[in-house]
């Protein structure tokens, strides 16, 4: 069916004329041809200059806003010209779609303002009926422009952390601007190597003037900074410690699991989640039930007090009362016995110095964990990981940062 409404002030491009419309209802689609306003000289896409002659004519097919539910389909009619100023046969510029795109600008800013609203880029390929790898790269191309350099000025305290990528395989590193909210850079790995990428181009001034990062205690990190940053104090964050000696609990409670009586088994099922959330976040019957399995285990009731402890470490202002409170926890562990708690007194005794320096620079852990579970979405939502550099510029869009309200 023809239609013979006008659509011409759908398409108020310069320089071009409609020659033909095609509207169809079953698949509601139309296709629209277009053709060089020949009053007006071409002008060559890469510097603008104007045409002296047209050499050919080319045709290409372009997908438009969908009009009125009707998918849009162009089709361009369009000269290329010989260019004086670049010496060659240039295609005509055109104001509405790039010379090397199949969709139009106002289609591309449409898909990208989606991307933007948190839609994934499968849900705005299907939407849209494009090919999800148009989308992501009309995105990609979109953030690159947004976030795509680094930018190093202002920082003074970084957060540095690593995300896993693909579990237990791929990982990428983290710059956090602490004092903003900022992720600041990301990158493939999380090796000594990884973060040489990120402070190589960092200016010395900027260098020298970071005062402190906050890390988790990890070597190559710790390396990396005190590599290239000679004044900043490391400063490990409880919320890696705390991540730590969770797992170090959990493996404790399948110990004493297996080794419980039938009785013993019945109270410690079901208790990872009970042992290892925050006793503030637990509903009155999970209270009681902790109660029960921590009077039943001598061993978890030493676990949990430990657990208990070691916020506390970082809650001191004073280097001599924090440093107390990590021999206090030493000395229980001690005495217990259990290798693994022996040996995470050993790293608290390594990593004393960074643990230490947080009375100096109270770097609070809830922000990294805000950082980390958004990150956590943004992957779910960035089209897979094997698209590291996508995926970073997400994140980096999620972070633009905000003015300190220290
Ligand atoms: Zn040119």
């Amino acid at each position: 069916m023809v239609s013979s409404l006008s659509v011409a002030d759908y398409f108020p491009w310069r320089r071009v004329k409609i020659v033909y419309q095609n509207v169809n209802s079953e698949p509601a689609s139309a296709l629209i041809r277009i053709e060089p306003d020949r009053r007006f000289r071409a002008a060559c896409h890469a510097c603008g200059g104007p045409a002296r002659t047209v050499h050919s004519h080319g045709r290409k097919i372009v997908r438009d806003l969908p009009f009125g539910g009707h998918e849009m389909t162009l089709q361009i009619e369009y000269r290329k010209i010989w260019c004086h100023a670049c010496g060659g046969v240039r295609v005509e510029q055109l104001e509405f779609v790039d010379s090397a795109q199949r969709v139009t600008n106002r289609l591309a800013a449409y898909a990208v303002q989606l991307c933007n609203r948190g839609l994934s880029i499968q849900a705005v390929a299907s939407h849209l009926n494009l090919d999800p790898k148009t989308v992501k790269a009309l995105d990609q191309a979109a953030l690159e422009v947004e976030c795509g350099l680094t930018r190093y000025d202002g920082l003074v305290r970084l957060a540095i952390d690593e995300i896993a990528v693909r579990k237990g395989h791929s990982y990428m590193t983290v710059v956090l601007d602490y004092d903003t909210g900022r992720v600041v850079w990301m990158g493939a790995g999380r090796q000594i190597e990884t973060l040489d990428e990120f402070f190589k181009n960092m200016p010395e001034n900027v260098r020298n003037s970071i005062q402190a990062v906050a890390l988790d205690m990890w070597d190559a990190y710790i390396n990396a900074v005190k590599r290239w940053c000679p004044n900043a104090d490391i400063v490990f964050d409880l919320f890696h410690v705390v991540k730590a000696f969770n797992e170090v609990i959990d493996d404790i409670r399948n110990e004493e699991f297996r080794k419980a009586d039938q009785q013993g088994q019945e109270v410690l099922k079901g208790s990872k989640y009970i042992l290892l959330k925050r006793r503030k976040n637990l509903k009155p019957k999970q209270r009681i039930r902790l109660k029960e399995i921590l009077a039943l285990n001598e061993r978890l009731n030493i676990c949990y007090w430990l657990k208990d402890l070691l916020p506390v470490i970082w809650d001191y202002v004073s280097k001599t009362w924090a440093s107390s409170a990590i021999d206090a926890w030493q000395t229980v562990a001690e005495a217990d016995g259990h290798p693994a708690l022996l040996r995470f007194a050993r790293k608290l005794e390594n990593y004393r110095y960074g643990i230490l320096n947080h009375c100096k620079h109270p770097i609070h852990t809830s922000k990294l964990e805000g950082v980390n579970n958004k990150i956590k979405v943004i992957k779910r939502i960035a089209y897979g990981f094997h698209h590291l550099e996508y995926f970073a510029l997400k994140v980096k869009q999620a972070f633009p940062g905000r003015i300190s309200d220290n």
